[in-house]
């Protein structure tokens, strides 16, 4: 396969350059395979349907092809995945695609762990250490850490906005020792992110040290995560007539985003053939990309803090893969968009458990209610017109190609559950009045110490400390 940029479409290189580089240090820019290859429809057909690491063997090996031998990739995705997605029917028209059955409860476990295997079979023919910097706004510095822990040649940096993340997760990110370490920074998520990718492009760092990201802009995380869309979609497709009696619904995935990593997965997906009609863009206040939809007007701005921390994201960095891969027209075919205030997400989280007996997370349960005010009159008003304020909470004013579908009742949803509700416990013991039971991998990380490192938000002290105590 060959990888092109973002931001100047005539770079060609290949996967090992983007996977090791991150990101395109020449232009900034973020690396996008030139081709999305469709799977043939005999496998996509198949009912019932291929295994969850069948799908994921198959959708990875064009991207990898001539880089990775079939062997050597089938054994990553064996190792990468010990655990599987799960699909849970909460009522006759919708589905819990749960994503958190991996290690660190969260659904980055499934890119993290492709990535961290697929590095460290490069690396093997580098010299020396490969640097990982990484900026968290919760879950994605616990997943990489998890999946880099240990793992020679490589060593890990996790920036996350100190006092900004839950206890637990503070806990999963801070308690590693040897190559992984965290560093809190005085700041929020922009500005580690902020941090980070200024030194991607720092001439004299890059020259001490080999550095690599491990955030979504990373191509190898992409990749992977867009496995779980079509596995998700393959099992509706076979289940969803005989637990709606609709013979072809269209397929809704149900996104909760905030840097659009996993949603851009769910568009590869879509490309190679999943059978899913459209999305549904699914934020808190930080509601950058539902006004884009809705203006045509792209304004990054500074990120609020919400309950659904992890997709407190007021400038999405994969806006510009979207951007590069399709029009605004082309998004507002496949789109809906929807978000929620922190009332409304506590409320969605109660409503969720109410309705469908469901105990949600706070990032899902806005997905949740996204397809449930979507299905039940939100779609058919905006067909019929009614545009809504788009700076109010709930569904955005833009009619996707899928929009009849739904009013004519001949849909089904998928809602990704991004993380399991213990990693959010008092807020869903604020909706629901008890807190869900805490997972055993939960549990042993809160007793670990916490080692985090004290940082200013101010890259000359980050440049000073990474050259003072990485590895060289
Ligand atoms: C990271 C994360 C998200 C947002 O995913 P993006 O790929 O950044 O859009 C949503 N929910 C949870 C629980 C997360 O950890």
């Amino acid at each position: 396969m060959i990888y092109t940029d973002t931001r100047d479409s005539s770079v060609k290189t290949d996967f090992r350059t983007a996977v090791m580089g991150g990101m395109n240090p020449a232009t900034g820019g973020l690396y996008i395979p030139v081709s999305f290859p469709k799977l043939p429809s005999s496998f996509i057909n198949k009912n019932p349907e291929p295994s969850f690491r069948d799908i994921a063997f198959n959708m990875a090996k064009p991207y990898v092809e001539g880089e990775i031998p079939d062997e050597d990739l089938m054994a990553i995705i064996q190792d990468a995945y010990p655990f599987t997605p799960k699909v849970v029917p909460v009522d006759s028209h919708s589905y819990v695609l749960e994503l958190f059955h991996g290690p660190t409860c969260a659904f980055k476990d499934f890119g993290a762990r492709f990535m961290a295997r697929v590095m460290s079979y490069f690396n093997k023919s580098e010299n020396g250490t490969l640097h990982i910097l990484v900026a968290t706004s919760g879950d994605t510095g616990s997943a990489v850490g998890s999946a880099f822990h240990n793992v020679p040649g490589l060593d890990v940096t996790i920036l996350y906005p100190e006092g900004k993340i839950s206890k637990i997760q503070e806990k999963q990110l801070s308690t590693f020792t040897g190559n992984v370490r965290a560093l809190k920074v005085k700041g929020t998520f922009d500005d580690c992110q902020k941090l980070v990718k200024t030194a991607f492009t720092d001439a004299e760092l890059r020259k001490e040290f080999r550095l690599s990201s491990a955030n979504s802009i990373n191509i190898s995380r992409l990749l992977p995560q867009s496995f779980y869309y079509m596995y998700s979609s393959l099992v509706v497709k076979n289940r969803a007539p005989l637990d709606s009696k609709l013979e072809n619904p269209a397929i809704i995935s149900i996104v909760p985003s905030g840097n659009f990593g996993n949603l851009t997965s769910g568009l590869i997906a879509k490309e190679m053939g999943a059978p899913i009609a459209g999305f549904v863009a699914a934020t808190n206040t930080n509601r950058t990309i539902p006004d884009w939809i809705a203006t045509g007007d792209y304004n990054p701005r500074p990120s609020v803090e919400t309950y659904a921390n992890a997709m407190d994201v007021g400038a999405p960095s994969n806006y510009e893969r979207i951007k590069a891969m399709y029009s605004l027209e082309q998004v507002r075919q496949m789109f809906a968009s929807y978000w929620l205030d922190n009332n409304g997400i506590k409320e969605a989280i109660t409503e969720c458990n109410t309705k469908n007996g469901y105990i949600i997370d706070p990032h899902g349960a806005i997905g949740w209610k996204a397809w449930n005010d979507i299905r039940n009159g939100g779609m058919k008003d905006l067909v019929n017109g009614k545009k809504g304020d788009y700076t109010k909470p709930g569904l955005t004013a833009n009619v996707p190609e899928w929009a009849n579908q739904v009013v004519n009742n001949n849909s089904v949803g998928i809602i990704l559950e991004t993380a399991h509700p213990a990693k959010f416990g008092s807020t869903v013991k604020d909706a629901i009045g008890r807190e869900p039971a805490i997972p055993e991998s939960l549990q042993a990380v809160m007793e670990l110490p916490d080692q985090a490192i004290p940082m200013e938000n101010d890259y000359e002290q980050f440049k000073a400390w990474l050259k003072a105590n990485l590895a060289k």
